[in-house]
């Protein structure tokens, strides 16, 4: 297995590293790291969630170090583009973490917030900035910023700038740029016109990508539900779904224990796997789970850590993990081998808050159906948003209208109305455009194929990019 000291970059970047505590790179930074080091550019196919921030900053930050150059007046070595303003915010973040212990000037040019701040920011010149197509347009044309001296841009997220409408802002901004130059572009999806943008802006780039995550092929459901109701709701799901094997993850052994009693009571073969069971206990249960002599498995997450079974069609959430990255291990025991699974999680009122943790993480808004007896309370609750008259009706919300993964957090796809090409969210016919994008999120015929790269690497580690997120200035509605 690569390692970061197999990646040679500089020790002031990988203490940063250990600091945060990555200790293995993930397969986006082993593939991109050294082609982005030799000078080469980049197409990288690889969503959110797999690491492609670090797999370009690192490289990038490394490049600085080692060609150490005061930037001129108005300018900056490395420029990044990407679709939101808290995508960009995190991006600088991370630029920021991994960068702490370098001599690094970095800057943010996002929409929404008064260009004096950014000006003032960028009057001695940065190494990095980050970037809105929009607002950096508006900046150059100010007079606020030259690109005559870019070494390295990076187009994050090119789809979905595309999908938003800045394609001609991107043109414009290439066309400033030095033709001598490296040029990373990252997408979740590799439709034509990612394609076509790539052969014109890139020079001979390699291709890296990796494999399609389990979120986006599992279809997630919520059933909102009062805690005592819980046992009832998990009989009437396992009864009622098409269940070849069903997972169902407790929070604690003795809750694993009182599910399995329930369970059988109801008629449901089921059994447990905990901390609690001897070794050899552990492997007479899962042979019999693999083999079907029962279907219904029931565990806590450290015991789930050795399930090997494929073939897993349901995985049940009958407690929300407290550590949203174990959702994302919880389901992605189903959907194996490229198959399709379903994950249902039964939420209580307690337990909304981590809910919206997950939902953060997979940046993905879970269809929820309600079944709290008390309707009152269920009234107006956040949680009925995406809300499917029953479980059984439930469809994840997609990003477009055909199929393809769910849909990103809206908060998260919608420009600002400066960071709007076009003079700024007119209702014109692009305006109207992108609001539809917005509305239905990414709407490419080859979205489906596009989710990428395992995301079980994610666990325990920290996590700069998310701080900006929560901190990032509101989003005027339009
Ligand atoms: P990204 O795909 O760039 O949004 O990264 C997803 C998350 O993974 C971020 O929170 C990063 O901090 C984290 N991350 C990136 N690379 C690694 C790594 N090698 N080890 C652990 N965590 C990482």
């Amino acid at each position: 297995m690569t390692s970061f000291q197999d990646l040679r970059l500089n020790d002031p970047i990988t203490r940063a590293l250990a600091e945060e505590k990555y200790l293995t790179p993930t397969p986006i930074q082993v593939q991109t790291i050294p082609i982005v080091m030799s000078g080469r550019d980049v197409i990288g196919i690889a969503q959110t969630g797999t690491g492609k921030t670090a797999a370009f900053a690192l490289p990038i930050l490394h490049h600085l170090a080692a060609n150490p150059r005061q930037p001129g007046r108005k300018t900056c070595r490395v420029l990044v583009l990407s679709p939101t303003r808290e995508l960009s915010g995190q991006i600088l973040d991370s630029f920021r973490t991994y960068g702490r212990h370098l001599r690094m000037r970095s800057a943010l040019a996002i929409g929404g917030v008064p260009m004096g701040g950014q000006v003032r920011a960028l009057l001695d010149g940065v190494d990095v900035l980050v970037a809105t197509p929009g607002r950096l347009l508006d900046l150059v044309r100010g007079n606020a910023l030259r690109l005559g001296e870019v070494e390295c841009l990076v187009l994050d997220e090119a789809d979905r700038m595309l999908d938003m409408g800045f394609i001609h802002d991107i043109r414009a901004i290439v066309a400033k740029l030095p033709a001598r130059r490296q040029t990373l572009m990252f997408s979740a999806t590799m439709p034509r016109a990612i394609a076509e943008l790539a052969a014109q802006m890139l020079r001979d780039p390699v291709k890296v990508a990796v494999a399609p995550t389990t979120v986006e092929r599992v279809e997630q459901r919520v059933i909102r539900v009062e805690r005592g109701a819980k046992l009832s709701m998990l009989i009437e799901v396992l009864r009622r779904e098409p269940i070849d094997r069903a997972l169902i993850f407790t929070r604690t052994k003795h809750g694993a224990d009182k599910v399995v009693r329930g369970l059988v009571h109801a008629g449901i073969d089921a059994q447990a796997i905990h901390g609690n069971k001897s070794q050899s206990q552990r492997e007479r249960v899962l042979s019999a789970f693999r083999d079907g002599e029962f279907r219904t498995l029931v565990a806590t997450d450290i015991a789930a850590r050795g399930i090997d079974v494929d073939g897993i069609s349901h995985v049940a959430n009958f407690d929300l993990p407290h550590v949203p990255e174990t959702y994302v291990h919880r389901i992605g025991r189903t959907a194996r081998a490229g198959a399709a699974g379903i994950a249902i999680s039964l939420c209580d009122g307690e337990e909304v808050a981590l809910l919206r943790e997950i939902e953060k993480l997979i940046r993905m808004t879970i269809p929820v159906s309600d079944r709290r007896t008390d309707q009152r309370r269920a009234e107006g609750s956040p949680a009925t948003r995406g809300a499917a008259r029953s479980p059984g009706d439930a469809k994840q919300q997609r990003h477009g209208q055909r199929g393809g993964p769910p849909r990103r957090q809206s908060g998260r796809d919608q420009p600002n109305g400066r960071d709007r090409p076009n003079g700024r969210g007119q209702p014109n016919g692009r305006g109207q455009q992108n609001g539809r994008d917005q509305q239905n999120g990414r709407d490419h015929p080859n979205e489906a194929a596009g989710g990428i790269a395992s995301v079980a690497f994610m666990q325990g580690k920290g996590r700069p990019a998310r701080h900006r997120a929560q901190r990032a200035p509101h989003q005027p509605g339009h």
